[in-house]
């Protein structure tokens, strides 16, 4: 079997698979194909590439090739043109949002797995690639607004006199929003946190920080650990307190998300407007409509004299380790569908296969993804 590693298109500067991720996979009886330059915005050459035991092509030739083909970003035109029947894709194709590549994957007869629906269960933990790039967007997050804060994050003693701490306002405490808060608290800042999930609170008060409470917010137990839709009492009640921790700080974090819908508004205009001047906003939410109100999708603005900046692609600006990361991830999911012969071997029973394809045999079997799509 040949697997084919696709370059992604720039902005995007991470690549599926580095050179040491490469030299694993052919341990499996497996070849690895490469399309040429695919490691130059993460500083893998073609040369470490082949070093490692791969080989390098052009798009055209890789996409020929190759029975499996991996990408971090979904396929473009080009490339889903490019695709023959019955070839199996793995990358990150957000399905919900982009339900006419999924259709044309079911239609090419591809078998496609969405890397970033694989579940959030404890022995998917290795493959969870969107751990991994929350883990990233956290930590970067976190720098960026302290670049941004005309202000110290931690607090000195200084011959000049007292500098108190930055205050740091997380929304959200999934895996962004803890690495967000370990990486505040190390640069020395006073973090709160908010989250509708009650059962996050050891988590946080565990890192450093004050965990702010909301009385009345759903929590789903069927969610799968995910926060769900709140009902619009809750909604005004959170904004209001939101609100008074927000006019507080220096720096908020959002990173609030309700997987396959829109990102919910938590930070209103009036919020904003009621801030410091010089406070910066960071929201990783933004490609899904952000946690604020006035937050543009990969741009910065300025309101009020806040700096809200709208950043849900962090991992693009860290390409080595988020790179080494997902080809980690991506090389555990590989182990579960490919024998020792090296064989793909697709096992309908585990749940992890299962649950992480999109389409087989012409149809989209995700009955979630199909119900979103059809609707
Ligand atoms: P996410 O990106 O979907 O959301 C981020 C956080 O925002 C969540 O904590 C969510 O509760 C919170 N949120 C949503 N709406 C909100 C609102 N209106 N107000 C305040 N907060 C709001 O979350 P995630 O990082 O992907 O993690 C989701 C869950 O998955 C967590 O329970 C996490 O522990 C679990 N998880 C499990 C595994 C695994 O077992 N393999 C791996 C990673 C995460």
């Amino acid at each position: 079997m040949v697997i084919g590693i696709l370059k992604e298109e720039a902005p995007e500067r991470r690549v599926s698979m580095l050179p040491e991720t490469v030299a694993a996979i052919t341990k499996m009886n497996v070849s690895v194909a490469i399309e040429q330059g695919s490691g130059s915005g993460a500083f893998a050459s073609d040369e470490a590439y082949i070093a490692a035991g791969g080989k390098i092509l052009s798009k055209e030739e890789l996409i020929r090739q190759a029975d499996l083909i991996i990408k971090i970003n979904p396929p473009t035109e080009r490339e889903l043109l490019l695709l023959g029947e019955g070839k199996i894709l793995l990358a990150v194709l957000n399905p919900f949002f982009n339900p006419e590549i999924i259709k044309k994957l079911a239609s090419k007869n591809i078998t496609s797995f969405s890397l970033d629906i694989i579940p959030r269960t404890s022995r998917a933990q290795s493959m969870d690639i969107l751990s991994s790039m929350a883990t990233v967007s956290g930590y970067k997050a976190v720098l960026t607004a302290a670049n941004n804060l005309p202000k110290f994050f931690p607090m000195f003693m200084t011959a000049a006199g007292t500098i108190s701490p930055a205050k740091v306002l997380i929304l959200g405490a999934g895996v962004a929003g803890l690495q967000a808060l370990a990486t505040s608290r190390k640069l020395g800042a006073v973090v709160e946190v908010f989250d509708v999930r009650s059962a996050v609170r050891e988590e946080v008060t565990g890192l450093g920080g004050k965990f702010v409470e909301v009385e009345g917010a759903t929590d789903d137990k069927s969610a799968g650990g995910y926060a769900v839709e709140q009902t619009d009492d809750f909604k005004k009640k959170q904004a209001e307190a939101i609100h008074d921790h927000a006019v507080r700080s220096d720096v908020i974090i959002c990173t609030a998300q309700i997987p396959g819908k829109k990102a919910p508004i938590l930070l209103k205009r009036e919020t904003v407007e009621g801030m410091k001047a010089g406070s910066v906003v960071i929201d990783l939410a933004s490609s899904t409509g952000g946690n604020c109100e006035l937050t543009k999708n990969g741009e910065s603005v300025v309101h009020h004299g806040v700096t809200i900046i709208g950043n849900s692609s962090f991992p693009v600006e860290m390409p080595t380790d988020a790179s080494k990361m997902f080809g980690k991830n991506t090389l555990n999911f590989l182990k579960l569908m490919i024998n020792p012969k090296g064989e793909f071997n697709l096992n309908w029973d585990d749940d992890i296969v299962k649950g992480t394809c999109v389409t087989h045999n012409k149809e989209i079997v995700n009955e979630k993804i199909k119900s979103a799509i059809h609707s």
